[in-house]
């Protein structure tokens, strides 16, 4: 059956047809029969270079082989157990090694959960109930945090969901990303009320955004001088960045930081961690409850671990941060060569193309949603007939991992140029 059909049955089955909103787009998204490297195959015969890759997880590509090797041979002694087991303790000293906030963890099965966690531990810890979040930050879709939400909720133009609680998301506020004399007044005129500052170190689920020069130093600072804990939320930057994340890659510390995606090497994982004092409040040890029946399962803790060991051998960080900042040099040139309005926004391996207003930078929420998402999908579209496969919002980020080659690139670089010929002026 083609993609077409496939769409046709699915939304029959599940809303809007699939999994997970962002997913969904017009006409009817491609239907995947496998992928392997740089590449995703559809069922209707056609071959894409990935740049969505599964929305972050999977930095060395699809289908590593080490990867599926390994997780080969967990499956031979089961793949779900119910008790403890020796490769989380290998990967909690992976991550408590890299990242020297982190003293212990807690595995959980998906970033949400992670972070709806992490905050009830902040909550938990200080007695305090508010939160301030980033317009357009997302942490999950989780009733706290789905408050000017970016990813699906921005593309769908849902970002404060229908269905949550009106007493809950009281205690959530809103700061511009870039702007610390927001969080400066937010914390000033909330003094003694807020329990902690959730913030993804580059914002990534409207495109990346990258944080000013000193901004979250700014952040750890005004923070820790109000007595506000920091969640710094790597879920996407985690050993992407640098092995040790945007707390190595800026020089940064977190209170707590929640990561997820490429700690699972492309299997379901969420790990939340910090300093001994705060986690040592989760049960059992403490009173802030937190469990999972998947948690720690060893499929995930094994890919995660052999996905690290493979970034800590072949400085994948590195490497793709080059590849990735080649690439965006490259789109810099076309689009002052080609007349686009629009820029490109991103760092190392995150980046993105925004159909911005005279080309603007963009520096927050607000910006984001200034640019002509409706182009961006025509755009998208175009793309997808030259064979790449860009996330299908002007909100998601694209990524280079480390299955991509030079020549990937260069003909990445090329559909642009060709592509771009069409999106002059507005
Ligand atoms: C993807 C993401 C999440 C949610 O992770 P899931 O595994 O999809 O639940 C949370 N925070 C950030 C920054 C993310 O990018």
């Amino acid at each position: 059956m083609n993609s077409k059909k496939l769409f046709e049955l699915a939304s029959r089955y599940m809303p809007g047809g699939v999994s997970s909103p962002v997913r969904a787009y017009k006409p009817y998204p491609f239907f995947t029969a496998s992928a392997n490297g740089s590449r995703i195959y559809d069922v209707d015969g056609r071959e894409y270079i990935d740049y969505c890759l599964a929305y972050g997880p999977l930095v060395l590509g699809h289908g590593n082989e080490e990867v599926k090797e390994a997780v080969s041979e967990q499956l031979e002694k089961g793949w779900l157990y119910g008790t403890p087991h020796e490769k989380e303790i290998e990967l909690a000293k992976k991550i408590i090694n890299h990242y020297p906030s982190i003293e212990m963890v807690r595995f959980v099965n998906t970033g949400s959960e992670a972070t709806m966690a992490a905050i009830r531990l902040a909550r938990g810890f200080t007695g305090r109930d508010k939160i301030v979040k980033i317009e357009g930050g997302f942490h999950g879709a989780h009733d706290s945090m789905l408050v000017k939400a970016g990813s699906g909720a921005t593309t769908f133009g849902i970002p404060d969901s229908e269905g949550v609680s009106k007493d809950i998301v009281k205690n959530t506020l809103q700061i511009p990303f870039n702007d610390a004399r927001a969080l400066t007044d937010t914390l000033e005129k909330n003094s003694g009320e807020v329990a902690a500052v959730i913030i993804e170190p580059v914002m990534g689920n409207v495109g990346p955004i990258p944080p000013e020069e000193g901004y979250l130093s700014e952040v750890r600072k005004l923070t820790a001088g109000n007595d506000v804990l920091l969640i710094l939320d790597e879920v996407i930057t985690g050993f992407r960045l640098a092995l040790g994340g945007a707390q190595e890659f800026y020089g940064v510390d977190a209170d707590l930081t929640t990561l997820g995606k490429i700690v699972g090497g492309g299997f379901p994982i969420g790990v939340f961690g910090g300093r001994k004092e705060l986690m040592e409040l989760v049960a059992p040890s403490g009173a802030v409850y937190q469990a999972g029946t998947f948690s720690g399962n060893p499929v995930s803790v094994t890919a995660g671990l052999k996905t690290i060991e493979i970034i800590e051998r072949e400085q994948v960080p590195q490497r793709i941060n080059k590849a990735g900042e080649r690439m965006q040099a490259a789109l810099r040139e076309l689009l002052r060569d080609s007349g686009v309005e629009g820029c490109v926004s991103g760092v190392g391996s995150m980046f993105k193309v925004f159909f911005s207003p005279s080309g603007k930078e963009v520096r927050n929420y607000a910006d984001a949603l200034s640019c002509d998402k409706n182009k961006y999908l025509r755009f998208f579209h175009k793309m997808l007939s030259a064979g790449v496969f860009l996330p299908p919002s002007q909100f998601e980020t694209n990524f280079v991992s480390f299955a991509h080659s030079e020549e990937d690139i260069e003909r990445t670089v090329e559909a642009y140029k060709e592509n771009l010929r069409h999106f002059r002026g507005r």
